[in-house]
């Protein structure tokens, strides 16, 4: 069985729009697939309609929350809400908020490029983002397209990476409010791709008290023993090896395809059941 509960869309900064996304799932056999678009449940109506036509394939309404670290500034913490109730008012505001934050977000970081002798235009870097909460990937490929850079990445070695020279931070919500939000919209959070979180350590103790039931472990661009090490810090705290292939259809060599990691159905089972259990 095929389980995967990480993978991007058009509504946020996938390149497959939900309906194309579902027929790459459908093609590779994914028997469950959570869409986690970045602060947005926008993509989930169009997913699970075009699911429709592909019995054998369940979508579960997913969300990608950018919550702010605890502890570290100018850090982001990605929280995954999973079962969420995407007509839930709270929820939405929450959403609303946060893409609102990251346009102005995308202007100042525009700001500080043009600052530093990279002028790009706002309009294009809308249309790059084809409708999504405007997001660094989008500026990086303007930047490319304008010729400054000689491919994507460039970008985020001293310009757009934390802590970079046109980097602004987000205040966002805390990592708190993100996992309420979510448990109170009858969903279930799960911390994201935990490797790329800073002080992560100190961080996965902490959270059962913030209600976040599970950690990303079956994560497809860790390796076998970072996985490993993973699975036993979940345990050690009660948390649920969850995961998938964080998939944007970025047409990479090395992309993690739909359906190429996940948690077995045992802990699919349990991630519902808390769900429901709120
Ligand atoms: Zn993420
Ligand atoms: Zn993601």
């Amino acid at each position: 069985m095929k389980i995967d509960l990480h993978m991007h869309s058009t509504r946020s900064d996938g390149r497959l729009t939900p309906t194309e996304l579902v027929e790459v799932l459908a093609h590779r056999e994914v028997d469950v697939a959570a869409l986690t678009d970045h602060d947005s449940t926008e993509g989930l109506d169009e997913a699970i309609a075009a699911a429709a036509a592909h019995p054998a394939l369940r979508i579960v309404p997913g969300i990608e929350i950018s919550a702010s670290h605890p502890t570290m500034d100018n850090s982001d913490v990605h929280l995954l809400g999973y079962f969420v109730d995407r007509a839930d008012a709270a929820l939405q505001r929450q959403l609303t908020a946060l893409r609102q934050e990251r346009e102005e977000r995308g202007l100042r970081m525009l700001d500080n490029l043009a600052r530093l002798g990279y002028p790009l235009d706002w309009e294009r870097v809308r249309e790059l983002a084809d409708g999504a909460s405007i997001g660094r990937p989008h500026i990086a490929h303007a930047m490319v397209e304008r010729g400054y850079l000689a491919t994507y990445k460039d970008a985020f070695d001293g310009l757009l990476n934390n802590g970079g020279a046109a980097f602004v931070g987000r205040v966002g919500v805390t990592l708190e409010d993100a996992a309420r939000t979510i448990r109170s919209a009858g969903g279930a959070a799960v911390l994201a791709h935990p490797l790329y979180v800073e002080e992560y350590a100190t961080l996965v103790p902490r959270l059962p008290d913030m209600g976040i039931v599970g950690l990303e472990a079956h994560y497809a661009n860790f390796n076998a023993d970072e996985q490993r090490a993973l699975f036993g810090l979940a345990k050690r705290y009660g948390l649920l090896p969850c995961g998938g292939s964080d998939y944007h259809a970025m047409g990479n060599e090395n992309e993690a395809l739909p359906g190429s990691d996940g948690p077995p159905p045992e802990v699919f089972e349990t991630l519902e059941r808390l769900a429901g259990a709120g």
